[in-house]
């Protein structure tokens, strides 16, 4: 929502300054995007916000999974992104996009495939919150516990909105979501907005896309690995690790006889173990999502395997449940087109 044009509406119409913080908290706490069905303004401020939209974008299709919902969104100048809602254990879930498209291209994800195309608005991601927040009110079938940045585009590389997002995610006067419960994923395009990051949202977690322990299979399949290699990564864990003393979190997709041999075991526990506070580094193993790309999962049996090879090194590892590849919106699926 444009809270600037809000405020101007309401400063024309004379209104009482508590009236923006009475509409704020209607729509962000209690998910109520119709000025009509929010208690307690009055009637002509109502007729005044007829044409104010509450929503950047309109909602173009929605496709229900077992387990999740996708929506693929319409944005004001003609472009479509998709967020997807997740059940969880205490709630739902809600991965969101960041860009329209992305300019990182790595081989095995659907975004990357049509190029970048823009950054979202601040306002274009919190929304996508907002719209969730809606449709689980109106359902009344649990609450958002959980924000991951882990839709469409590369979130390092929109910062300044990723920032201002963040910040109304955690503000108690908007969405109240705490900082533990938000993680951003990044493919590490540079380390000077990731450090950044570091310092201006500690208690955010942070994933990294590392899904290689081997510099030259890293950049055959994630380009952006001949600008910010391994090496630069392992630094970046390095000096997290002695500022912020908490977990960091590395993703690793299960690519089928591509990076799940012995081999790559190997390099994955050498790469986690030069780092001094080693303990502190989670590996999720990620069944590969299937996508138009020619590439398969790596078989059930093999992802256990290697798993099984990184805790006997004491290596802090999980295989993570992929939800919602039923409707093609698991990680690495949304493309931003019509769903089929
Ligand atoms: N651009 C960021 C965040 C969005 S991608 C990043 O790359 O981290 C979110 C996650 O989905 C990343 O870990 C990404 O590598 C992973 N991913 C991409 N394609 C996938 C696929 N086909 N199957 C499973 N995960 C995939
Ligand atoms: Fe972009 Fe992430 Fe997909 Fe790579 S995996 S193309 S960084 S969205």
């Amino acid at each position: 929502m444009n809270i600037k044009d809000l405020e101007i509406i309401l400063k024309e119409s004379n209104e009482p300054t508590f009236r923006l913080k009475q509409i704020i908290k209607s729509i962000y706490q209690d998910g109520i995007l119709d000025f009509n069905k929010i208690n307690n303004i009055p009637k002509l401020l109502k007729e005044k916000l007829i044409d104010f939209k509450i929503l950047s974008f309109g909602i173009d299709e929605l496709k229900e999974g077992v387990d999740s919902v996708k929506a693929l969104l319409s944005l004001e100048d003609g472009n479509f992104i998709e967020s997807v809602l997740i059940k969880n254990s205490t709630g739902f879930t809600v991965c969101i996009s960041t860009q329209v498209g992305c300019a990182m291209n790595c081989s095995f994800c659907a975004t990357g495939q049509n190029g970048f195309k823009r950054n979202l608005t601040s306002e274009e991601i919190t929304d996508q919150i907002l719209f969730w927040k809606n449709y689980l009110s109106d359902k009344k079938i649990g609450n958002i516990t959980n924000i991951v940045y882990m839709g469409m585009g590369e979130p390092f590389l929109n910062y300044e909105n990723v920032k201002e997002s963040i910040k109304k995610f955690i503000d108690p006067g908007f969405f109240n979501i705490g900082a533990r419960s938000i993680s951003v994923s990044t493919s590490f395009p540079s380390s000077v907005n990731i450090e950044k990051f570091t310092k201006e949202f500690p208690q955010v977690n942070l994933a990294i896309s590392l899904h290689f322990a081997d510099n030259k299979k890293r950049s055959l399949y994630m380009p952006i690995n001949e600008k910010t290699d391994l090496l630069d990564i392992q630094k970046f864990i390095e000096k997290y690790l002695e500022i912020n003393n908490r977990k960091i979190f590395l993703e690793y997709i299960m690519l089928d006889d591509i990076n799940d041999n012995e081999y790559d075991a190997n390099k994955l526990i050498e790469f986690v173990k030069v780092i001094r506070k080693n303990y502190l580094i989670h590996i999720n193993l990620i069944k590969y999502n299937s996508t138009f790309k020619n590439f398969n999962s790596s078989k059930k049996e093999k992802i256990i395997k290697f798993e099984h090879y990184l805790l006997r090194e004491g290596i802090s590892v999980t295989v993570r449940k992929s939800m919602g590849e039923d409707i093609n919106g698991a990680c690495g699926q949304l493309a931003g087109k019509k769903i089929i």
